[in-house]
């Protein structure tokens, strides 16, 4: 369903008639309700070990090379799935609504991710639901407390938005020989005015984001955050780039500032690592859960109760990884160039709906082997 982005279990079981199933399945495909009574049973732990599974097979084949400044990134981001006014399970946050009509309780559901981000590619690693009662930062450290050690060597720096710039983050990376990078906003901001007040007397250095002129401030050392046990540093980026304006064909100067946290050394990773990094967060946003959402009917209900949902993210994440990893590395480029990842998939949905029931013809004695069909080819 998900390879074949169907979009929902009832156009999967659309396809039940089909003889791929009977061929694939050795048995008739399951209705709607049994598949999503199914995922309300499914041990994700398990779901999650064919995770781990892909990803030591990508990185033995050393399909996962780290970027030119050497430094593997894991970032980590919640994102909420689906929020509606009437139907609500034991695992849905609640929050009010101020309506025309009075006060409303939403009821939705938030996943914290993680997802690595190497030189041209990602892989989304796993994912935790934040339960009813606690905030989105109590199950990102679940979800690191797990992946930590089920993920040793994957990644050598976590990156994550202003929310995630909290103690008990930064504390449980470092406690776990890793280093943090967080965007730095005013939810700390006896730690912005610091920095603010340093770099003012501090001369920029020179650099280049992309196409964009950017002048650093970087200083290590701050103790304006007593509740965080690792060494703070702070670095600012202010880039500068152009833009021609449509309407009048002129072009435009464009600024945007830039703070981030981390407990990165500068030995380990100079300012222009630091840089490439904090807008490396955003892949998150662009490649992985917007991939998963508007290309992978990720975020659409295909059952309403907490396990379900979690495993189905499971399983789209694990579809979207190893449709990647054949896109990007099985595929030659010139492959890539004929055949988006749509058409790619839209394949995979046509052999689904493909109906086979012409017999093949024998092959003469002595002839090699001929393909039945083109999906036996
Ligand atoms: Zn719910």
């Amino acid at each position: 369903m998900f390879l074949a982005r169907l979009g929902s279990l009832n156009a999967l079981v659309q396809t039940r008639p089909r003889r791929f199933w009977s061929r694939w399945l050795g048995a008739e495909l399951p209705s709607a309700d049994t598949l999503g009574r199914v995922a309300t049973q499914i041990e994700v732990a398990g779901l999650r070990g064919v995770q781990q599974q892909v990803y030591t097979r990508l990185n033995r084949s050393q399909a996962l090379p780290p970027p030119a400044h050497g430094l593997l990134a894991a970032v980590l981001d919640g994102h909420e799935s689906h929020a509606t006014f009437r139907r609500h399970c034991r695992g849905c946050l609640t929050r009010t609504i101020h309506t025309l009509t009075g006060d409303r309780s939403q009821y939705y559901h938030r996943h914290v991710s993680l997802q690595l981000v190497g030189a041209d590619w990602m892989l989304l690693l796993d994912a935790e639901p934040q339960r009813p009662g606690e905030d989105e930062i109590a199950a990102a450290l679940r979800l690191l407390a797990r992946a930590l050690p089920l993920y040793p060597r994957a990644f050598d720096v976590v990156l994550a938005d202003g929310l995630y710039a909290d103690p008990r983050v930064f504390n449980a990376v470092w406690a776990q020989g890793k280093d943090v990078l967080a965007v730095l906003k005013d939810n700390h901001p006896a730690l912005l005015e610091d920095a603010r007040s340093l770099f003012e007397t501090t001369a920029p250095l020179g650099g280049r984001y992309g196409s964009r002129t950017c002048q650093y401030w970087d200083l290590a050392g701050f103790t304006t955050w007593p509740r965080v046990a690792a060494p703070i540093r702070v670095v600012r980026s202010l880039e500068t780039w152009s833009v021609r304006r449509q309407l009048n064909g002129q072009r435009e100067e464009q600024h945007t500032e830039w703070f981030w946290v981390t407990t990165l050394a500068p030995t380990r990773a100079p300012t222009g690592a630091i840089v490439q990094l904090g807008h490396a967060r955003w892949t998150i946003e662009n490649e992985g859960f917007n991939m998963l959402v508007n290309g992978w009917y990720a975020d659409h209900v295909y059952r309403h109760e907490p396990t379900a949902l979690l495993v189905f993210l499971l399983l789209a994440m694990l579809c979207l990884n190893v449709f990647l990893a054949f896109y990007r590395r099985d595929l030659k480029p010139a492959a890539r160039q004929a055949a988006s990842r749509l058409h790619v998939a839209r394949r995979v949905a046509a052999e689904l709906y493909a109906v086979w029931t012409v017999a093949a013809p024998r092959a003469p004695p002595g002839s090699p082997a001929t393909p039945a069909s083109p999906a036996a080819a």
